[in-house]
Order: C-alpha cells, then structure tokens, then sequence
C-alpha cells in the first residue's frame, strides 16, 4: 500500500472555484482563492446565508485510542464521501493540523489512505497562513506587555504576575521555560516566560469560538494577559492590544475550503488543542456548513470522554448547535490493547469491550446522542476479531458497522453512511449536556468526573481548591469548564487502561481563559509545548526539483 502522501499526490483535483459553484452554488466571488485548490468563504457572505434551515451536524469520536490514533478524522473524510456516493449532499468540518507534529511522529492529520482532504501537503504546511496569524497575533500581545513593563508600567503589572506566555508553531523543547529581555536597561526588565505551541493559544480557542469579527474583537479584548500586586486582573483591552489583534486575524477568520480526494468539500478551520483547550473547527465554519449541505460531518480531538464532551459541553452550549448523532470509531487493536497485557486475540479483545462499552452509554446518555459504532478496518483484523466485536455491540444494544474507507474510500463506507442517513431521520436532533450553566464550577468539574469519566469524586490540590474560590468570587462561575488530561485513559493515569473504576480525578490548577470563555482544569501533567522524537520525521521529509515533497505521511 502506498504511504498517504504517495495516495494524496496521485489524485486528480478540481480547481476549487468551479467545485464550490457546482457542489455549494457559491458563487465566484464569494471565495477568495489561495491558488487554484484552496479558497477562503468570505465572512460578507457567510453573513448572507443566515435566513437557511440547518443541516444534519454528524460527530466522530472515537473509544480511548491509542497513540498513532484510531481514525477519526480518516473516518470524517470516508463518511463524507461515502454520504455522497449514497446520493446525499455532505459537507466535511476538520481543524487544521499543526505544523510542529509533522515533523515529530504523528505525522499530518488530512485523513489517511483513501479518505484524505487535499492538497494534502498544503494543508499540513503552512496552508492558508491561519496558523501564522494567530501566532503572530497572540505574539503581537506578549511585545505589548513587555514594551508596557518597560516604558513605566502604568497598569501596575507584576512581571512576577504575568499568565501571557508566547507561542511558535514548531515542536521546540528548548523553549518551555525562558528568560526575556535581557541585556541591559534597553532592552526591558527581565523576566521568566516560556514558549507553546500555537495551537495551545487562547487566541486559537478564541477564533474558534467567535462568532463574527466583533465577537472576535470583544473576546481578544477580554483576554487576562496577568495581575497587579493587588492581584487584580489586567486584560488585553487595557494594554490597548485587542484592535490589532482583530485586525491580523480578520483573513484567519474566514473558514478555508477543500475538497476530500472525492471532491466532497470540506471546511479546514482553527485547530485547537484538545486538553487545555475544546479541540473542535471553528464555530464560523460548523455553522456555515450546516447552511450550505443536508450533512455536516465533524471530528473533535481525542476519545469521546474529551472530545465528545467538550464538544457537546462547549462547542454546541455556545455555538447553539444541536448535533443528531455521532459515529464512535474503534479498531481491533484499540480494543485489544484496552484488554490489557497477557492476552492475546478474541480474549483481549472481550476483556477490552469494556473501554467500547463505557464509551457508547456515555455518548448516548449523557450527551443524549444517538450513536453507531464504526469499526476501522485494518488489513491484519481477522474475521474473528470483527465477529466478536459485532456480537457484543448488539448485546449493547447499539448499531456497529464495519468500515474499509481506508482502503476504498467512500465506496467502503456506505453501509456507515447509509446507517447515520436512519440516525438523522429517526429522531429530532437534540442536546443534553452534562451540567447545566449555573453549576458552580467544581460542580460542573464533578459531573464530568463522576458521569463521563465514572470517577469516584474529584480532589482540588490546595492552590486549585484557592483558584475556585477566587475565580467563583470574580463571578466566573458560570462558564464551562474544559478538563485537561490524558487522552489514554477514562483516569488521569495513563497505564489504566479499559473501563477503570474507584479512581478520583485530581485536580491541580485552574486557568481562566476570558477570552475563549471557559475555565481550564489541569489534571496531571500537560504538555503545552511539545518536544520532538530522537528520530523526527522532519529528517525523512524533502522537496525535489520540481516543489514535489515527500517524506510526509
Ligand atoms: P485520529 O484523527 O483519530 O487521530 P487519523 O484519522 O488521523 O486518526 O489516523 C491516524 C493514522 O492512522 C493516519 O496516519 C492514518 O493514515 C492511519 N489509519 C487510519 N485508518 C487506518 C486503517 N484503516 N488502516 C491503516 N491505517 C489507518
Ligand atoms: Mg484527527
């Protein structure tokens, strides 16, 4: 089999103007190309579409994956397709992958074998420039903190104080923990600061929330960049900063179309991270597909215990979006590794249903989504493997279909399509969300835990029991909360694999993000800027001659 560069590379694309008017009616000057296969929806006419009824909103989630992942964002691009094949007019919603990891080792996030959104190499690299903006808007606020330090810090900031990190769009280690302006009374008053990853801005959190350019702008304007001694808290909007800001992102807004190697389009927007942050597309783009197809297909980050969560919790609660079903993608190997070490085969395989089963009442109970399981079929999966997943999900009591979308494209998912076309139409769409707005925070904390993540109870360290109290006494209690913590396991512990019980989830930091509106929990360790492997792909990856690259998977 070909690597997916290699597949991406041989498909033959339609220019993306005349793929627009013929499959969305958008007319030429509605889009703003970025060469011939790529083209922003201008924000002008996005407005105009607002008097449409909304289309079908499909999710993809997935059970607890393991590290390459199990598939999600191959199985958004193959359901596309496949709803297409099956004569339905479909729309696909991804997030733009980050750059640093194509360098490290999970490599692009454009899908996979025959379910890919291209041109793929453009997407992973560099793109539309979203990613450069965002960075350089966020990085626009940390000079204008340090140059307010500088010339006599009228606001009374301590530099001791300051929350606003910097961000680069590279994996870099290097960079976690630093120290600034040194050098001498010219170049400002020292401090310690540290880089992450830009998908780890708020400012990235915050596009993908917007609503507009002046939700945007409020919402920039809002951001609490670190405290005075007093410890009261200093914004964006005080230092000046959120009109420029707006202003560099005002292209980074409008929401990029492609097309899936089937020529099934597709909106490839925002791309923020899935612990710290919600991990969905952007809001703009969601709800403009839900105008322009009868089905919109989207993916949130991670399993469902974050993604779905998070997605129903944030995305939908804010955006007001009512989703009418989701897909839960599994693959035997998933399945087998959360069956534990020591056993092999059909028997790993029952002993990990559990991680499946936990998975499915949760989708469908707790964020009230009618839910089909997709298995995504590897070419090593035996027979009897897929057999007994079949038969314990209809013990379940919920729809599994096998999916080859991997290796046929949309023709091997139409049973898939065909299954959440009867979701659609069986039910009203509807949302039930885990906790309700004017839950205190560590109540909203708590329902998650018990209900999603089936914790026994949640422990606050002492700074995040103080946090709580500080941030419900500032009168932030009623935003939701975003928990951050392994994707590897319902716990915090990564090793625990399945379905474990009798763990609590410890929490260890609050973080306000004011901007983006909702409260972080940090629960364990998390990473905001990723390092690169001993071997990174980045030594594999080349350009010949002619601009062709490869090395890119
Ligand atoms: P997720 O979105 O859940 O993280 P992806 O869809 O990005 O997962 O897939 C992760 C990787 O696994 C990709 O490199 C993709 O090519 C590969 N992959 C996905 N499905 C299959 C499959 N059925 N067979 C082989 N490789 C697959
Ligand atoms: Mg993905």
């Amino acid at each position: 089999m070909p690597s997916d560069i290699e597949i991406a590379q041989a498909a033959t694309l339609r220019k993306i103007l005349p793929l627009a008017h013929e499959r969305l009616g958008l007319p030429e000057d509605s889009l703003v190309p970025y060469g011939h296969y790529k083209a922003k929806l201008s924000l002008a006419h996005i407005a105009g579409l607002q008097d449409r009824p909304d289309g079908h909103l499909v999710l993809v989630t997935a059970i607890t994956p393991t590290p390459p992942g199990e598939g999600k964002t191959t199985t958004t691009v193959g359901l596309g397709d496949a709803l297409g094949q099956i004569g339905k007019h479909a729309m696909v919603c991804l997030r733009e992958p980050s750059l640093g990891p194509c360098f490290g080792m999970k490599g692009g996030a454009a899908g996979g074998g025959h379910a890919q959104v291209v041109p793929m190499e453009d997407i992973n690299l560099h793109f539309t420039g979203d990613f450069h903006a965002i960075g350089l808007a966020h990085n626009l606020l940390s000079a204008l903190i340090d140059n307010h330090v500088h010339h006599g810090n009228a606001l009374g900031l301590d530099v001791r104080r300051i929350t606003w990190r910097r961000v680069v769009d590279m994996n870099d280690r290097a960079l976690r923990q630093i120290t600034v302006a040194l050098g001498g009374p010219g170049n400002g008053y020292p401090r310690e600061d540290g880089y992450d990853i830009v998908v780890a801005s708020e400012v990235m959190a915050i596009l993908c929330l917007a609503t507009s350019l002046a939700d945007l702008k409020r919402r920039l304007g809002n951001i609490v960049v670190g405290y005075t001694a007093a410890k009261q808290p200093v914004r964006a909007r005080d230092l000046k900063a959120d009109g420029a800001m707006a202003a560099l992102l005002k292209d980074a807004l409008a929401p990029n179309l492609v097309q899936t190697m089937e020529g099934t389009p597709a909106f490839v927007h925002g791309g923020p991270f899935a612990n710290i942050a919600h991990g969905c597309n952007s809001l703009i783009a969601t709800r403009t597909a839900l105008k322009l197809a009868d089905y919109v297909v989207t993916e949130a980050g991670f399993g469902a215990d974050l993604g779905a969560e998070k997605f129903i919790d944030i995305k939908c609660r804010k955006g007001g979006l009512k989703p009418a079903c989701a897909v839960l993608v599994a693959t035997v190997r998933a399945i087998k590794h959360h069956g534990g070490s020591g056993l092999e085969g059909v028997a790993a395989l029952e002993a990990g249903m559990a991680n499946l089963r936990r998975h499915v009442e949760n989708v469908q109970q707790h964020l009230g989504l009618p839910t089909v399981v997709a298995i995504n079929q590897f070419t090593q999966d035996t027979p009897q493997e897929l057999a007994a997943i079949a038969q314990a999900c209809a013990d379940l009591g919920v729809r599994c279909v096998l999916a080859n979308h991997w290796a046929h494209g949309g023709a091997g998912a139409t049973e898939l399509a065909h299954a959440v076309v009867q979701l659609c139409e069986a039910a009203p769409p509807r949302r039930a969300e885990v906790y309700a707005d004017e839950l205190t925070l560590d109540q909203k904390i708590e329902a998650v835990a018990r209900k999603i993540y089936r914790a026994d109870g949640v422990r606050f360290e002492p700074k995040a029991r103080q946090q709580l109290a500080e941030l419900q006494a500032q009168g932030w209690g009623g935003l939701p909360v975003c928990i951050a913590k392994t994707q590897y396991s319902f716990s915090t512990d990564p090793g625990r694999l399945g379905a474990p019980e009798g763990h609590v989830l410890p929490v260890r930091e609050l973080r306000l993000n004011a901007g983006a509106e909702f409260v972080t929990a940090i629960c364990g360790d998390i990473m905001t800027m990723p390092g690169l492997p001993k071997a990174p792909a980045a030594e594999r990856i080349s350009v010949d001659d002619a601009g062709r690259i490869s090395g890119l998977f």
